[in-house]
């Protein structure tokens, strides 16, 4: 019996088991790990994690920080927030 199934606490969604990818900024890094095994929202997205698997990034993320856990180099981009007007084609 699986009741992990509940509604989602932002809308009348279902939440559902799924795979995510959590994604941290701490300074200049940013860390994602891949397929976390969360509850996902059919209709927002809203993500929620189990006790147990926040325990668990927390713990990734501390060995990833003291260097001990080998990550992927991925490209990442940062833009400021800034409204794209359409007819600022100056
Ligand atoms: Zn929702």
């Amino acid at each position: 019996m699986n009741s992990n199934a509940h509604d989602c606490c932002d809308c009348a969604g279902k939440m559902r088991e799924g795979k995510h990818d959590f994604m941290a900024r701490v300074e200049n890094e940013i860390v994602v790990i891949k397929d976390v095994p969360a509850l996902i929202c059919d209709t927002c997205d809203e993500v929620e994690y189990t006790l147990e698997v926040s325990r668990e990034i927390d713990v990734i993320m501390k060995e990833f920080f003291a260097g001990r856990l080998l990550a992927k180099p991925l490209a990442a981009g940062e833009i400021t927030f800034k409204p794209q007007r359409a007819d600022s084609t100056g």
